[in-house]
């Protein structure tokens, strides 16, 4: 038997590296095993988010932006840039780069916090042991008092279309197109979908985006998604709702994709074809048989309200288990289970104050209830929305779409939800998740000075908007 570790984490992804470098910061002896090789077959932390999802998408959503700014947008504002065009493998090497620094930053501070770096795939045993098969085939056991499993998720296939080497692939395989398909065809308008095919079409590509549900991004307040339909449809997206995916055929190159829509059978053919239809959680090899732990509905590990599974001393958080699947839902877990694992007994996170952002442009925020949520769970409230064309920055930014949108309690005034539509969504909604947590008021936002000329003023005059003050909207309210 090797070393015994306090915690050893399975998967160095958000969940599993915040995890051990929070248990190693607060003095525990901590290892985290990882199997994820790169293309030079070197070990690499940061799982999904860091590798093949969130840091990797960004880095070509905002370079394919910058080329349809500088293309459509720029001339609007005095900028004359003539003709312009993409070099799509430069912007490959870009994000490949940034997936460098960012990998190569997590193994530098497991070093510098003294987290153990095991390298290989990591099984749970009975009794809290894990052995570790390392990529030569050699395995050793290790013993911890605590285990954290955060093996992440993986895409889920569908049977009508299945992978192939290059013409239908899943999100990894759109993240390595090495030029923009003539016409792409996008399996599921979720976040995933709506972003690569958002990459897609801003470098060229037709982008058709076949979705089953009759409904677009359901999850999302209905005013908002309403809206973001309307802008995506706008900049050339393709979104065909009530279109399930019922088969595909490769040939000559090309996918001839059949799908069922309110008018019956219908096909379309695609030079490639994305598929991302969600992800599943990945527990493949990572369980021995008496290691004892319960897996719920669709193969997730159970846990409770603070990460325990059935079995004393083994946690499980991230993609792994119940919850929105979001990296920084992972991350916070992590932290949660490491704080109890050191002896903060009580530590928690609030599950509803979670944000989600899509990155398309304008990107989409929110956090809180919907108002669909709201009507059904019957809960009386009022809601204040002020557009980005009223914002005199948005107007400066040459970036006027979209609104800002808060929900409040109709009793308390205590706020429910906000829902943003625009420029840098994703960096305004974090005020609003700051004023959830502290339990804020829409009275307490309207209250609050705000810097201007800034885009956060539509949260401070949505907020006001909520008891009809916004200043700068034509909505007083009567008395
Ligand atoms: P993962 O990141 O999946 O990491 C799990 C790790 O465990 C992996 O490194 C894996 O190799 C390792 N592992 C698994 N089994 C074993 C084993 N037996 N032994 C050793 N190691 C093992 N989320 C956001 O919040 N924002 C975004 O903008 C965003 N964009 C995304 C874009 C795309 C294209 C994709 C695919 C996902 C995106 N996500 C985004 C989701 C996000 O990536 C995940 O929610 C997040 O990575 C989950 O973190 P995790 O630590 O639970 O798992
Ligand atoms: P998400 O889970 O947010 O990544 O979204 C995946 C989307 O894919 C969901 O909106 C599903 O309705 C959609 N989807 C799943 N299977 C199919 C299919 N066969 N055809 C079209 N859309 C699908």
């Amino acid at each position: 038997m090797a070393d015994k570790f306090d915690v050893i984490v399975i998967g160095a992804g958000p969940g599993g590296y915040v995890a051990a470098i929070r248990a190693a910061q607060l003095g525990l002896k901590t290892a985290c095993v990882e199997k994820w090789v790169n293309k030079e077959g070197k070990t690499v932390h940061g799982g999904t988010c860091l590798n093949v999802g969130c840091i990797p998408s960004k880095a070509l959503l905002e370079s394919s932006h910058k080329f349809v700014e500088a293309r459509d947008h720029f001339a609007e504002v005095g900028i004359e840039v003539g003709d312009i065009s993409t070099n799509v493998s430069k912007m490959l090497e870009f994000k490949q780069s940034v997936i460098a620094k960012n990998t190569g930053g997590i193994s530098m501070l497991f070093k510098a916090n003294g987290v153990t770096a095991l390298e290989g795939s990591g099984k749970l045993l009975a009794g809290k042991k894990v052995e570790v098969t390392g990529h030569d085939g050699a395995s050793e056991t290790y013993e911890a008092d605590n285990v954290i499993i955060a093996s992440g998720s993986v895409p889920v296939n569908i049977p009508p279309a299945p992978l192939t080497d290059d013409i239908i692939v899943d999100s990894t395989g759109a993240l390595e197109f090495t030029e923009a398909p003539k016409r792409l065809g996008v399996i599921g308008a979720g976040v995933i979908g709506l972003e690569l095919g958002s990459v897609w079409s801003r470098l060229g590509s037709e982008v058709t985006v076949l979705e089953a549900l009759d409904s677009f991004l359901p999850m999302v307040d209905a005013q908002v998604a309403k809206e973001a339909q309307k802008l995506l449809g706008k900049q050339g997206l393709d979104i065909k709702l009530g279109a399930k995916v019922t088969g595909s055929n490769i040939s000559n190159g090309e996918v001839e994709v059949s799908y069922t829509d309110s008018e019956g059978e219908k096909t379309q053919t695609f030079d490639k074809l994305i598929v991302a239809v969600g992800r599943k959680p990945y527990t493949e090899k990572l369980l021995a048989d008496d290691a004892g732990i319960a897996l719920g509905e669709r193969g997730f590990i159970t846990v409770d309200d603070q990460c325990r599974t059935n079995v004393d001393g083994v946690y499980a958080i991230g993609d792994v288990v119940r919850g929105p699947m979001l990296a920084h839902k992972a991350s916070e877990e992590g932290v949660m289970v490491a704080d109890i694992i050191a002896g903060h007994s009580k530590a928690q996170m609030n599950y509803d104050a979670i944000p989600s952002v899509i990155y398309t442009a304008p990107e989409v925020a929110f956090v809180g209830k919907t108002e669909q949520q709201l009507k059904e769970e019957g809960v009386e409230y009022k809601t204040g929305s002020f557009p980005f064309s009223a914002n005199g920055r948005a107007l400066a930014n040459n970036a006027p779409e979209g609104i800002a949108k808060v929900i409040a309690d109709a009793n308390t005034d205590r706020i429910l939800g906000v829902h943003i539509l625009s420029q840098h969504a994703g960096e305004l909604i974090a005020q609003a998740v700051t004023a959830m947590e502290f339990g804020a008021s829409a009275e307490d936002i309207g209250l609050i000075c705000f810097a201007h000329p800034t885009t956060s003023e539509a949260i401070h005059e949505a907020a006001l908007a909520v008891d009809g003050h916004a200043i700068h909207m034509a909505n007083r309210k009567k008395r």
